[in-house]
């Protein structure tokens, strides 16, 4: 049974939780990690998007990261993105959790209380030793003249591998990376949510769902009652969970079934 509360033309769930991964901006022109799309320059993402990569050429990872922002920058919100700020407008007790480091969600109108950006934000840049991050959604560009004095050569390089004003470490984005532990606080936020009592709705959307605790989190929050809809082209390791599977893009399913809860 769905708990459903209608309010004149509005729709209120008590209680929808939705994870979303690459597929969802891919359509938003961000290549995803896997296939030809996500190379960059030959090389894999999935090797560039670790602390070793970083360790070993802190200047490649970062010219990386700038086009990732660039591209980001110049990318639009698409109709998942607007279709789940409406769902969560509409919602008594709404979580999305996206594996996405781009700010499309935030964009598309979802607060920052509704959102647990569990990888991270692809716009701060944080340093690799302290505490200290900043927001960086303009990166000043790279210098194009060479120049002369070792001073000068100094500031070159800190321009394009940031350091750290407080200890003098290098900064690096402000993502988790493979093999990274995730954010306690974010994963603190998540558990608070699913302690919170069980799901009407859960969505899973445009990701793969190779990480376990995308499952684990999904099945939590659906419980015995609840409906689990899976988005995504392919089948995944979800899939024979779900109540439902939509075998379509997200930008084409998602405003629809958003439209079909509400009725
Ligand atoms: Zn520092």
């Amino acid at each position: 049974m769905i708990w459903k509360i209608a309010v004149s033309s509005r729709f209120y769930f008590v209680r929808v939780l939705v994870l979303t991964g690459a597929g969802v901006s891919a359509e938003s022109g961000i290549p995803t990690f896997r296939g030809k799309d996500g190379y960059w320059r030959n090389l894999d993402p999935a090797k560039l998007a670790t602390s070793e990569a970083f360790a070993r050429d802190p200047q490649l990872v970062w010219d990386w990261y700038r086009e990732r922002r660039e591209r980001i920058r110049n990318a639009r919100p698409n109709a998942a993105h607007e279709a789940v700020a409406r769902l969560a407008q509409g919602t008594g007790e709404f979580l999305l959790v996206t594996q996405n480091v781009d700010d499309l969600h935030a964009r598309a109108g979802i607060t920052a209380e509704k959102m647990v950006r569990i990888h991270g934000d692809i716009f701060v840049t944080r340093c690799s030793r302290c505490e200290f991050e900043r927001h960086e959604y303009e990166h000043p560009p790279p210098p194009r003249l060479r120049r002369t004095s070792e001073q000068e050569q100094e500031q070159e390089h800190e321009d394009v591998v940031p350091r750290c004003p407080k200890c003098r470490a290098l900064m690096r984005p402000g993502v988790v990376w493979f093999g990274e532990q995730l954010s306690r606080n974010e994963l603190e936020r998540v558990e608070n949510f699913l302690d919170g009592g069980a799901c009407d709705v859960v969505i899973v959307a445009g990701t793969t769902a190779t990480f376990g605790y995308i499952i684990d989190w999904a099945l939590r929050a659906s419980g015995d009652r609840g409906q689990l809809i899976e988005v995504n082209p392919e089948e995944t390791p979800l899939s024979r969970f779900a109540t439902r599977l939509v075998r379509e893009p997200a930008a084409i399913a998602l405003p629809r079934i958003v439209d079909e809860l509400a009725n």
